[in-house]
């Protein structure tokens, strides 16, 4: 894998909206923080946050067994199945991020804080 400096990640992000790093993300990462991250769903932790009944994203209120678990960060990015990193999603929100670009994602979230 070749080296990237830090500098040269940072111009690469402002270049092209793209962290570099991303493409060197092993599967066996991605399966590790999976598991981990239903380990997370189990546990009391989640549930507390879960049964809140508000999404993250669009702040509606929802069934607690309508909100999914979304990485912020997601693992194919570079995310990880850590407490700060997970938050409660609704359907139409997690279907949204997985169809949008990360950029086309960020406007949506800059239109619902308007
Ligand atoms: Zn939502």
């Amino acid at each position: 894998m070749g080296k990237i400096s830090s500098k040269n990640r940072e111009k690469l992000k402002r270049e092209q909206g793209v962290d570099p790093f991303i493409g060197f993300i092993d599967e066996a990462v991605i399966k590790k923080e999976k598991a981990k991250a239903r380990t997370l769903r189990a546990g009391q932790w989640w549930k507390r946050k879960r049964s809140a009944g508000i999404c993250h994203y669009c702040r509606k209120s929802f069934a607690p067994a309508d909100l999914t678990m979304d990485h912020v960060i997601p693992l194919a990015r570079g995310g990880k199945s850590e407490k700060y990193n997970l938050v409660p999603c609704c359907k139409a929100c997690n279907t949204k991020k997985r169809q949008l670009l990360p950029a086309e994602w960020k406007e949506y979230m800059d239109s619902l804080n308007k």
